[in-house]
């Protein structure tokens, strides 16, 4: 009895051996290039891409890059070298990797620019990612709201932070937040105390908090001294959490001398945490199960010769062509509606949060 039993499970993995690789083989890998696992973001990204990638039979090869350029390059080449079928990347910095993808164009893989826009290349194929005007939009709004604007007279006093400017992403942040509030600054009931604005006064490299935090120190010790900050424009939770972390440091968040309104981005928990706890104000929620859905269905589509599905082709224009791109919805997220947007949508477990 025991013999054949253990023939029939004998038999049945060999059968189910030889069933996965032709499988896999049949669909060949996908190369997937993301910048960095400091941010949980990237991480989410990679995971959820591997598992729909995989899902539907297909092998995966996710390198991170640790923010390290020429660590990038020589990843995605190497997946070049490997035969990926089809490269999907999300750039740490979207001018650097024309030499690389047209080895890629050469080599007959198609290219997914993934959340970043890809620049300086007619060797990138399509673009999945948010509507990154909406999110500036969506920052803003929420700062504008939270001030009482428009009714409330003020003025108050607002500081403005941008994302990396090797991003294309940053440029369309704060681009749409500007939209929502230049109107205000212009008629002065929002003031920027130390007149710092322009992606170029105001862009934080690679994202980083420690960075934000650093101005943000010298924002306060220079410019408020014997005033107030109302509120803050943050392109990204990491920042957000940096820059909160600069007001502690100076006194505010206490009854008497609460934060101001700090947006972000991304949903992190530890941002979800800090909204929770009353300090940082909003977020902006991007659901990255969805980036990877979008993204599996183009890789579907390339691989069976059919016509991806795409909702933008005017937008993205990186400098060569308008890349045809797929935009997601992104969803703003405050203490009244996180529970409903990223707990109800199964994003996160309430255990994760509280
Ligand atoms: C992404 C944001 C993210 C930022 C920092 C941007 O390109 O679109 O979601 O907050 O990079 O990682």
């Amino acid at each position: 009895m025991k013999i054949l039993k253990t023939a029939l499970v004998a038999l049945l993995s060999v059968a189910w051996m030889g069933a996965t690789p032709v499988l896999a083989q049949e669909k060949g890998t996908i190369g997937i290039s993301m910048p960095t696992k400091s941010s949980a973001r990237w991480i989410a990204d990679g995971d959820n891409m591997v598992k729909v990638l995989q899902d539907r039979g297909y092998k995966t090869d996710l390198q991170y890059a640790e923010d390290d350029i020429p660590n990038q390059l020589s990843q995605i080449e190497n997946m070049i070298t490997k035969g990926v079928k089809v490269l999907v990347v999300a750039a740490i910095d979207g001018t650097t990797l024309s030499s690389a993808l047209q080895q890629a164009h050469d080599a007959g893989i198609k290219v997914i620019a993934y959340d970043r826009l890809i620049r300086d290349t007619p060797n990138v194929d399509y673009y999945t990612t948010f509507d990154n005007f909406q999110v500036g939009v969506l920052q803003a709004k929420s700062l504008v709201d939270a001030l009482g604007l428009p009714d409330a007279k003020g003025p108050f006093n607002i500081e403005l932070f941008g994302g990396s400017p090797d991003d294309n992403n940053a440029f369309f942040f704060y681009d749409g937040a500007m939209s929502v509030l230049q109107p205000y600054i212009d008629s002065g009931k929002l003031v920027v105390q130390s007149g710092q604005t322009g992606m170029d006064k105001v862009g934080t490299l690679r994202w980083d908090g420690a960075t934000a935090q650093a101005r943000m120190d010298n924002l306060l010790s220079a410019y408020y001294t014997d005033k107030k900050v109302n509120a803050v424009l943050s392109p990204y939770d990491g920042i957000s959490i940096g820059i909160l972390s600069s007001l502690r440091g100076v006194g505010y968040g206490t009854k008497d001398q609460p934060f101001p309104f700090v947006s972000g981005q991304d949903a992190e928990v530890p941002s979800v945490k800090s909204i929770i706890a009353g300090e940082q104000y909003s977020t902006v929620f991007k659901d990255t199960r969805e980036l990877a859905k979008v993204t599996a269905n183009m890789i579907d589509a390339i691989e069976t010769g059919k016509q991806p599905e795409i909702n933008d082709t005017k937008t993205y224009n990186n400098g060569v062509k308008v890349v045809p791109a797929y935009l997601l919805k992104p969803v703003l997220v405050t203490k009244q509606n996180w529970k409903d947007v990223l707990i109800g949508s199964g994003y996160y477990k309430e255990d994760q949060i509280q």
